[in-house]
């Protein structure tokens, strides 16, 4: 049994939250404190602690993540100006919640290489 994270607050709907998008696996939305105009945070609703912990078997729920951005890209119009997505891992990716995310970032210009 993995330690529950503020992610699974929001998954359960006991802090307020922007919901931007949800399905059976996948849950996204606005972050607290976001980096670019649109930032969003795609979750799945199992609690994966970090990409070190995903299982062959789960497999698909990091494809889940990725069908969800672009869904929400085309959804919101920034599929084609373009957009970051971006997994951390652990403390030298500056990981901070172990509940694994996809941000998804748009709205400005990024730069590379990233901080
Ligand atoms: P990490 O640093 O683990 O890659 O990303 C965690 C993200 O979660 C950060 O961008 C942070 O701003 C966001 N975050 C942390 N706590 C909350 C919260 O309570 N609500 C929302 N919406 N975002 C949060």
């Amino acid at each position: 049994m993995t330690t529950e994270t503020i992610f699974d607050k929001i998954i359960n709907r006991e802090i307020p939250t922007e919901i931007v998008f949800e399905n059976d696996s996948v849950l996204g939305f606005k972050d607290i404190n976001p980096q670019a105009p649109i930032h969003v945070l795609f979750i799945p609703k199992t609690r994966i602690p970090t990409i070190n912990d995903l299982t062959d078997e789960q497999k698909h729920i990091v494809g889940d993540l990725y069908l969800a951005a672009r869904d929400y890209a085309k959804q919101i119009g920034e599929d084609e100006n373009g957009y970051r997505v971006i997994m951390n891992c652990n403390e030298n990716g500056q990981q901070t919640v172990f509940h694994i995310h996809l941000h998804f970032l748009a709205g400005r210009q990024m730069t590379w290489p990233p901080g």
